[in-house]
């Protein structure tokens, strides 16, 4: 018997997504402050869109705002919208995932140096994927094996 799937199932290209990450990226929800997996994650990589995998955010872009949501000072190029958000009685910048329209988080201008910017997203909103570093061999010569005796 075929099971019907879900309405996020039938999007294009979208990871199932659990009803913490549906109700934030489908319903602009927010997870609570210092809840997130990834908040204080140091680990070199990329950060994803959790439904849709697009690239957002590089690791060398993410610093602790001490605000409780990961927070990065810059984004991967053409790869989020910004549009106003006018729901919580202040004017707001609400950051969408380009390729879903997934709802990431908010733009504020506080931000470090250079770009004076904080991307403040849901942990939720994201995926890790772990930069691989390869091992370098060193190349190493040896003697030859002379036999001296
Ligand atoms: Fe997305």
């Amino acid at each position: 018997m075929k099971e019907k799937k879900t309405k996020q199932e039938r999007t294009n290209g979208e990871q199932e997504l659990t009803p913490e990450q549906y109700h934030i990226l489908r319903e602009k929800g927010t997870e609570a402050p210092f809840s997130g997996k990834l908040l204080y994650n140091t680990e070199k990589g990329m950060y994803v869109c959790a439904a849709c995998g697009n690239e957002l955010f590089s690791s060398d872009t993410k610093f602790d705002a001490g605000c409780g949501w990961p927070s990065f000072s810059n984004v991967l190029k053409d790869k989020i919208i910004l549009q106003e958000d006018h729901r919580s009685g202040m004017t707001r910048r609400e950051v969408l995932c380009k390729k879903c329209g997934g709802h990431l988080g908010h733009l504020f201008d506080d931000g470090p140096k250079p770009t004076g910017l904080r991307y403040c997203i849901n942990s939720v909103s994201l995926g890790f994927k772990k930069k691989i570093v390869k091992k370098k061999r060193l190349k190493v010569s040896f003697l030859p094996l002379v036999s001296s005796y």
